[in-house]
């Protein structure tokens, strides 16, 4: 019987390793099918506060767990939860047919970007393909070289805006004539000339898989169905987030899109089941804030454990 099982080991999860431990109560953290979470996909890290030349996600990632360790973390490595069932204490939850049992869950399983789905797109991922303009838009592959960013909704209007500052020209391809994003980012792609809109678009080919590096994009316009190609050094996908939170369907209150909906802090819907990072936020997404919920519910944790033995 565990204290708390924290369920992902992304910034979010690392982090409440670390407070529940440092609580003495001895953590048992399920890794999930990707060690480390979304960051170790990206490149250096240049945002988080602490590390002002930078540093490596998968290295950033390693510290935080040598750090929860150090403290007692216990860890499963690649085990995935297959199964829960949080009706009552203890939890239960299943990875195929090992079971786990414990008093509190921490949720920290994170959320993955959507793919386009086009040929050239995993082959080039990290080299020239990814998914987050805060963290790798300034690398010096991308600077004064024109940009494509994939989308038409906040995510998109912002990352491109961003990019701004670093290529010599972002193209925003957008599948409809329309943004879906709120207007005032809206207007500042619109209003911003290095921003020039393509229209009724969609990426059908990321280039060049034999070159090894993002040379290119090949585009359909839905509207004439003309095929063109877009010289680019970067391609920004920002369709959307997938929270990975599928396998606690029926179990906890999700919203329509899958995140976890949090009350008062990062308490679930159910009574000693919290939530933190990328799972529950739709807004900021940034390693720092997954960090900052994953202290939080550990605190939370513990502050439950402590009033159920008063
Ligand atoms: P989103 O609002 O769901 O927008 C996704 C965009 O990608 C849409 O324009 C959609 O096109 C397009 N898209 C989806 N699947 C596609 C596909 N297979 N091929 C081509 N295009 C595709 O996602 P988001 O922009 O990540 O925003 C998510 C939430 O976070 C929103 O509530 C947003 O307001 C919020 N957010 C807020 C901020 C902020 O306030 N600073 C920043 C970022 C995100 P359609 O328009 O045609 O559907």
């Amino acid at each position: 019987m565990e204290n708390v099982i924290i369920i992902g080991s992304g910034c979010a999860g690392w982090t409440s390793a670390i407070y529940t431990a440092r609580a003495n109560l001895k953590p048992l953290l399920l890794t999930g099918g990707q060690p480390g979470g979304l960051l170790t996909t990206t490149g250096v890290v240049e945002n988080f506060p602490g590390f002002p030349e930078g540093i490596d996600g998968v290295e950033m990632m390693m510290r935080m767990q040598k750090q929860a360790e150090r403290f007692g973390t216990r860890v499963e490595y690649g085990v995935q939860i297959t199964k829960v069932d949080f009706s009552k204490r203890p939890f239960k939850l299943w990875a195929d047919d090992q079971l786990f049992e414990s008093q509190t869950v921490i949720i920290a399983v994170g959320a993955s970007h959507r793919h386009l789905g086009v040929p050239g797109e995993t082959e080039l991922e990290r080299k020239g393909v990814t998914y987050c303009a805060t963290c790798d838009g300034a690398l010096p592959v991308f600077r004064n070289q024109p940009l494509v960013v994939v989308g038409g909704g906040d995510s998109a209007c912002e990352e491109a805006t961003y990019l701004t500052h670093f290529g010599s020209k972002v193209y925003l391809i957008h599948r409809r004539d329309q943004l879906r994003a709120s207007k005032i980012m809206a207007d500042r792609v619109l209003n911003n000339p290095k921003i020039q809109p393509v229209w009724n678009s969609v990426v059908t080919e990321v280039l060049d898989v034999k070159q090894d590096k993002v040379t290119g994009v090949k585009l359909r316009n839905l509207q004439t169905s003309a095929v063109s190609e877009l010289a680019c050094a970067g391609v920004f996908g920002a369709i959307g987030h997938i929270p990975s939170t599928g396998v606690f369907t029926g179990q906890i209150e999700r919203d329509a899109d899958g995140y976890i909906i949090c009350r008062q802090g990062t308490n679930t819907s159910v009574t000693g089941v919290f939530a933190a990072g990328d799972c529950v936020d739709r807004t900021y997404r940034q390693a720092i804030t997954a960090a900052g919920t994953g202290c939080a519910a550990a605190i939370d944790s513990e502050r439950f454990l402590n009033s159920c033995l008063i």
